[in-house]
């Protein structure tokens, strides 16, 4: 058997006022859903544990059975590997914006408007530079999608135990301290801030700015950095349940979670990990790509984008999408040799919260050899009633390796 895996990011909502106290997931015309629902056994997930509010990188390591308090290394090495560098055991990556700030560096803007095109100008200014506090330090940048960039340290005795110079906020960007006693912080802390101060120098000076000062635009001035990882040291999926795996995503960081534990990438035209996401492309391509593979991981990001804007109207729009995704593969495979699974990565609470909260996420496990429950709808509430009861994230993917006999006997 083969196994498709949906993760509808931050889909999992709390009762709202403005929906009749009803979640999204409850509220929208979902008859796919609730049909998956209606075939398969449902349950409620803590993707980390009960009342941890998740990040997204550490729900899907979870979700990909690796438990993130053992093998989560940061934020800042999955985006490096989600936007297609190339990091090592060792190497320190971090996530950085484009910014402005004034003569005292303090942000004005710390995403100088949103709007880089210039950004592989910007970067080649700052690529490749070595500081002087240590020589033998390479510092890799890579600019991203708007204002967004990575970078990494490549050299010896480094650290990823550095705090961020982005304050997140408009006020003086902050000093990256070591995070612990060792030397290695300490000298990593110490590369961060010459660069930082290097990129402000370099880049205020670019001819650049001037142009974009005529268009009326901020000036890009300084890059701001955050959210030090390095790759975390796992055992490849591929090689734990000896499976073929890959994965659709949009988004850089589940681009950059899914080839950290080792799935191969399957490109689709249109994936842009925003609300404009092309979902039924996405859907198309699992279903085109599901004879060479195992395992496919689909995500889509739209559902957690729109709570965090608090808007009900697009995150009832997007579930409403991605259950024509689901009708679309429902029609398309069969369930005695295909398994569907559709879940949340956490829950993100549109109307009050508009942030990851710890709550449980809905969870249906749909094939011919799942035992069938009671429950004919797919929503928070309804879910928690399913014979699946609550289960942990990080047991997720056993429990769906087992029903398509990819598990080895514990004992004789
Ligand atoms: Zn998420
Ligand atoms: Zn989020």
């Amino acid at each position: 058997m083969k196994a498709i895996l949906i993760v509808c990011d931050g889909m999992g909502d709390r009762p709202s006022k403005s929906l009749n106290n009803k979640t999204p997931l409850a509220f929208a015309n979902t008859p796919n859903l609730d049909k998956l629902s209606e075939l398969g056994i449902n349950g409620i997930m803590d993707p980390i544990k009960p009342g941890v509010p998740p990040g997204s990188d550490t729900s899907h390591l979870s979700i990909f059975g690796y438990d993130p308090y053992k093998y989560y290394t940061g934020r800042g090495g999955f985006e490096a590997l989600g936007i297609g560098m190339d990091l090592k055991q060792g190497e320190i990556a971090l996530r950085g914006n484009f910014a402005t700030v004034n003569e005292d560096l303090i942000v004005l803007d710390r995403r100088a408007g949103r709007y880089v095109p210039e950004a592989k100008e910007f970067d080649a200014l700052i690529d490749n530079y070595v500081p002087k506090c240590a020589n033998d330090v390479k510092i890799i940048t890579e600019p991203s999608v708007e204002h967004r960039i990575s970078i990494k340290i490549v050299g010896p005795n480094l650290s990823p135990y550095v705090s961020d110079v982005d304050p997140e906020d408009c006020i003086k960007i902050h000093q990256c301290h070591p995070l612990n006693n060792s030397p290695e912080a300490k000298r990593t802390a110490e590369i961060i801030n010459e660069f930082t101060y290097f990129t402000n120098k370099v880049l205020k000076e670019s001819p650049i700015n001037e142009k974009r000062k005529k268009e009326n635009r901020l000036p890009v001035n300084i890059v701001i950095l955050r959210g030090a990882g390095t790759i975390p040291n796992v055992e490849s999926i591929e090689k734990r349940f000896d499976i073929r795996a890959s994965y659709i995503a949009g988004g850089a960081l589940y681009k950059g979670v899914a080839h950290a534990v080792g799935m191969h990438p399957i490109n689709v035209p249109g994936a842009t990990g925003g609300i404009d996401t092309d979902v039924m492309a996405k859907g198309k391509t699992a279903l085109d790509n599901l004879e060479k593979n195992d395992f496919i991981f689909l995500h889509v990001k739209g559902t957690d984008s729109a709570s965090h804007d608090g808007s009900a109207e697009n995150k009832i729009m997007m579930i409403e999408k991605i259950d024509k995704m689901v009708g679309l593969i429902l029609d398309n495979v069969n369930l005695k040799e295909t398994l569907i699974c559709l879940t949340a990565d956490h829950t993100t609470p549109f109307e009050v919260v508009r942030d990851h909260t710890g709550d449980p996420v809905p969870l249906v496990i749909c094939a011919e050899n799942v035992l069938t429950d009671n429950v004919k709808s797919y929503s928070e509430l309804t879910c928690a009633k399913g014979g699946l009861g609550r289960i942990r994230g990080v047991n997720l993917i056993h429990i769906i390796m087992d029903l398509i006999g990819k598990t080895k006997k514990f004992g004789a």
